[in-house]
């Protein structure tokens, strides 16, 4: 028997011509997609307007599954991981943030990572594979589920590097921004590359937006040894290549900064920030070092961030401080090595 089609693997174009390889009218697409993003069908059997032939026909040959749940811990500030199980037996996580009538989604992008930066526990793992985009689509489906609400926000910052696995999030991002689908704003999407600037330069323009770069570092010197992709692509390649995309007008590239005690904190390193970033259109995230057990960095102090912040604000830039969440779970995004994942 062959596999069944992953019918959540499948952007609009991609559900049409698969109906059309049926033999099958191609609105079906639209009518499949409403079930699923906005009805919150679980099966073919709910999907009353096609015809009960074509049900099940569906339930025979096609699929809607998305990971399973294979254990759930919840935060005291609210925050939920869940880790995840897919059909192959691996395992991944999800975070699930609420904050003021918003619900954020950390996804995971690759079974571990291969980028191996120092500070990041999913880089101790290695790589095992990529996530298909209905893996990927399949976690805000669930994560919908369990919220029992509208994900008003993605994020790319769970397991594994995005761009390592650049088609299957670039389907995901048009899956979960599709008014066909999740009709999630594309900038409340964001997919976190450490740099891999061959893949950047390969993003299609509507996807750009979404883009956050994990700079993590003002000097080559510190970011060769945080992050080992910057021996293969330097500060200034990186940067430069961002100016040189076609970014559309009024949209900003996310910056990311995690701020490692007394490796990347300083007031030397605001500085240089400010300067490197002078004419890139980007707003800048803060994130203060959230420590696990067996990593050799520290947190910042709380007046080093303080200063560092200020210090960007005072030359003009948004910089906005994320805030930790769910620390007590260890479910900060981009710490997400499951400790249940065995
Ligand atoms: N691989 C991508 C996306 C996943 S990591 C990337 O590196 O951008 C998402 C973010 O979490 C990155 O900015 C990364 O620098 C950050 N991060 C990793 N480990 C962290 C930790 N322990 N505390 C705080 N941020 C961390
Ligand atoms: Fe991979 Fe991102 Fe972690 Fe680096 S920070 S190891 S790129 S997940």
């Amino acid at each position: 028997m062959t596999r069944p089609s992953h019918l959540l693997d499948l952007d609009l174009p991609g559900l049409e011509a698969y109906f059309a390889s049926l033999g099958e009218r191609p609105f079906h697409a639209r009518q499949v997609m409403r079930w699923v993003y906005k009805r919150g069908a679980t099966g073919f059997d709910a999907m009353t307007d096609l015809s009960a032939g074509l049900r099940e026909r569906l339930a025979r040959e096609a699929s809607l599954a998305v990971p399973r749940v294979a254990a759930e811990h919840e935060s005291r500030d609210g925050t939920r991981k869940l880790l995840l199980e897919l059909g192959d037996g691996k395992r991944v996580e999800t975070v699930l943030i609420p904050d003021a009538g918003r619900i954020t989604q950390c996804v995971s992008t690759q079974v571990g990572c291969a980028m191996g930066c120092a500070f990041c526990r999913t880089g101790t793992q290695g790589y095992e594979r990529n996530l298909t985009a209905g893996e990927i689509v399949g976690q805000v489906v669930l994560g919908q589920r369990r919220a029992g609400a509208r994900i008003t926000n993605v994020v790319f910052m769970g397991m594994g590097e995005p761009l390592h696995n650049r088609d299957n999030v670039v389907r995901a991002v048009r899956i979960l921004g599709s008014d066909h689908g999740l009709n999630i704003t594309r900038r409340r999407l964001t997919v976190s590359t450490s740099g891999l600037v061959d893949e950047m330069r390969r993003l299609p323009a509507d996807v750009l937006p979404a883009l956050a770069v994990s700079l993590n570092a003002t000097t080559d010197a510190v970011r060769d040894r945080l992050m080992p992709v910057n021996r293969r692509w330097p500060i200034a390649e990186l940067l430069g290549a961002l100016k040189d995309l076609p970014l559309p007008p009024r949209a900003r590239y996310t910056i990311e900064y995690v701020l490692l005690g007394g490796v990347n904190d300083t007031p030397d390193d605001a500085r240089r920030l400010v300067r490197l970033l002078s004419d890139v259109r980007c707003k800048v995230n803060l994130i203060a070092y959230n420590p696990h057990p067996d990593s050799p960095f520290r947190a910042p102090d709380p007046a080093a961030v303080e200063a560092f912040q200020a210090h960007l604000l005072a030359k003009n830039f948004t910089a906005i401080l994320r805030k930790s969440r769910g620390e007590d779970i260890l479910a900060a995004c981009g710490q997400l090595k499951a400790d249940t994942a065995n």
